[in-house]
């Protein structure tokens, strides 16, 4: 099963969340649920997502979005790099750098 799914209602991408521990899919842009399989009857469709939540998932899909700007910032846990990816936090509105070469991540 593929753990990305698109927005029926905005076409972007939803990913896979188990937060709760059910199986749903979250639109990163419109935070609408994309449900599952359709004969997967474990949805439920009164998940609650945080900010907190969606700022995981915007980190997880941005590692991989070429569209997302690189800014100077050396990755303090690979050194590989010294350009670091940046998103914006929906909840705080701080910038989050998203190593594009490790799993690091940092809040300025
Ligand atoms: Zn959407
Ligand atoms: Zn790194």
């Amino acid at each position: 099963m593929s753990s990305k799914r698109f927005c029926e209602i905005c076409n972007n991408i939803a990913i896979l969340s188990t937060t709760t521990g059910e199986l749903v899919f979250i639109c990163t842009a419109c935070k609408n649920q994309v449900l599952g399989e359709p004969e997967d009857t474990l949805i439920k469709t009164d998940v609650s997502i945080t900010a907190i939540d969606l700022d995981s998932v915007l980190i997880e899909f941005g590692r991989y979005d070429n569209c997302n700007p690189l800014e100077y910032k050396p990755c303090l846990k690979c050194k590989k790099t010294d350009y670091m990816r940046y998103i914006r936090s929906r909840e705080t509105l701080k910038k989050i750098y998203i190593c594009p070469e490790c799993d690091y991540s940092e809040t300025s």
